[in-house]
């Protein structure tokens, strides 16, 4: 491996260093825990395997796999059938192989042109999205004596990268010409398919073909295609080809509120805490920063371990509820960094009593879309917000389960 980046790998400033402290057994660790429910992500990606029918799995894992822990995550994928795993950055594909990982990985971001020695030394395909870009990978793959598996990726729609689609053939033929390169598959990205109205899709759709007709123009194998991210697999049958790339869906969210729900699926992640501290609010005493919830008569007040900084947006303050015994509980006054509190009025509840954050508890639940649209945003940016301080526990057939053990590379 390149030096440089075993040197930074090692060091504590991008392995989490929180890792090793959460691992440990013999710590009684503060309680504030993501619990990632195994089981929903298998029934969840058996239904969206059903859906799809013949398409293959590209099974979305970026950003910690959507804050739900990228190397287990990942583990029980490919266990329960997906056929690869796809990321955005260059460093979650090493991750993934460092971890032990063989299956495919497609690295669907941009590339730098001195990370493609990386990709080849770890096995990973990469996003081949302009003419310059395909001609730097075949330099280094021939330099290094390898074949570099990529990727074609055509803008049908989304301006990110990618050449447009009346454009691209100069791409395709640089590929197709390029000897140390295998084109492992071509590919668009669908800026609206979780969107009510299928207008913007049936566009992109339209380019993508035309695009890709470039291979029967020339006679030529057609690569295989992909297209559908979860929104074109939940609503767009037509955008299937040969693989399908499910992110949102895997996790058992729905893309957005009006797409159709063509699968049934099951959230995959809860967060919990405990109450940590319980007092009297007194009539009149602002409680939390800048004073912005002030109790009209003495009130009990609970104090949960958990802010902004595990991830718990501040944004929420004095407009989320928690569950503490089956009931909903306002947050009064800023979630600050590291602690929120919650109006628990004439309830009772003591130190160590569990408290739902998001998830359920009894009959009452708190789900990810409440959430997000509570503090203004998508359940996509609540769930990738949970960071490294907050320990995932995985749980299959109900109970907990070492990722290590459970989940073998395969
Ligand atoms: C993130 C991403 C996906 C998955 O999108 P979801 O909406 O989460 O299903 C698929 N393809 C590409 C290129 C992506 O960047």
């Amino acid at each position: 491996m390149h030096r440089a980046l075993e040197k930074l790998y090692r060091s504590s400033l991008v392995y989490p260093p929180m890792q090793d402290v959460h691992d440990d057994p013999s710590l009684a660790l503060r309680p504030t825990t993501a619990f990632v429910d195994l089981d929903a992500l298998r029934r969840n990606l058996e239904s969206l395997k059903t859906r799809v029918g013949s398409a293959r799995i590209l099974a979305i894992v970026k950003a910690n796999a959507y804050g739900h822990g990228l190397v287990p995550v990942s583990r029980a994928l490919l266990r329960f059938g997906a056929d690869a795993l796809g990321v955005a950055f260059l460093e979650e594909g090493i991750a993934l192989r460092r971890a032990g990982i063989r299956a495919p990985v497609v690295v669907l971001g941009g590339i730098i042109g001195n990370q493609i020695s990386h990709f080849l030394e770890y096995d990973l395909d990469i996003t081949a999205s302009s003419v310059f870009k395909l001609e730097q990978i075949e330099e280094v793959a021939r330099s290094m004596d390898k074949r570099a598996r990529i990727h074609l990726k055509v803008d049908t729609g989304m301006e990110r990268i990618g050449m447009h689609w009346d454009t691209a053939s100069p791409l395709f033929s640089a590929a197709v010409r390029s000897p140390h390169v295998e084109i492992a598959g071509v590919f668009s990205h669908l800026a609206h398919s979780d969107a009510r109205s299928a207008e913007y899709t049936r566009l992109q759709l339209e380019r993508f073909l035309e695009a890709t007709s470039y291979f029967e123009r020339e006679s030529l194998p057609m690569p295989p295609r992909h297209l559908a991210n979860s929104g074109a697999i939940l609503q767009h049958p037509d955008t299937y080809f040969d693989m399908v790339r499910p992110g949102i869906a895997l996790y058992g969210i729905y893309p957005s509120v009006e797409v159709a729900r063509s699968v049934p699926l099951d959230p995959v992640l809860s967060l919990h805490t405990r109450v940590v501290y319980f007092k009297v609010v007194r009539a009149g005493s602002p409680v939390s920063y800048d004073g912005t919830w002030i109790p009209e008569e003495d009130t009990r007040v609970v104090t949960l371990p958990v802010g902004y900084g595990d991830g718990y947006s501040r944004g929420l303050s004095n407009r989320a509820s928690v569950l503490i015994h089956g009931q909903h509980h306002p947050v009064v006054g800023r979630v600050t960094m590291d602690a929120t509190m919650v109006d628990i009025g004439e309830s009772s509840a003591y130190n160590g009593d569990e408290v739902v954050l998001l998830g359920r508890q009894g009959e009452a639940s708190i789900s990810c879309e409440e959430l997000a649209e509570l503090q203004g945003t998508i359940p996509y940016e609540v769930l990738t917000s949970l960071n490294t301080r907050v320990p995932r526990v995985y749980l299959e057939g109900g109970r907990p389960s070492r990722p290590a053990e459970s989940t073998r590379a395969s």
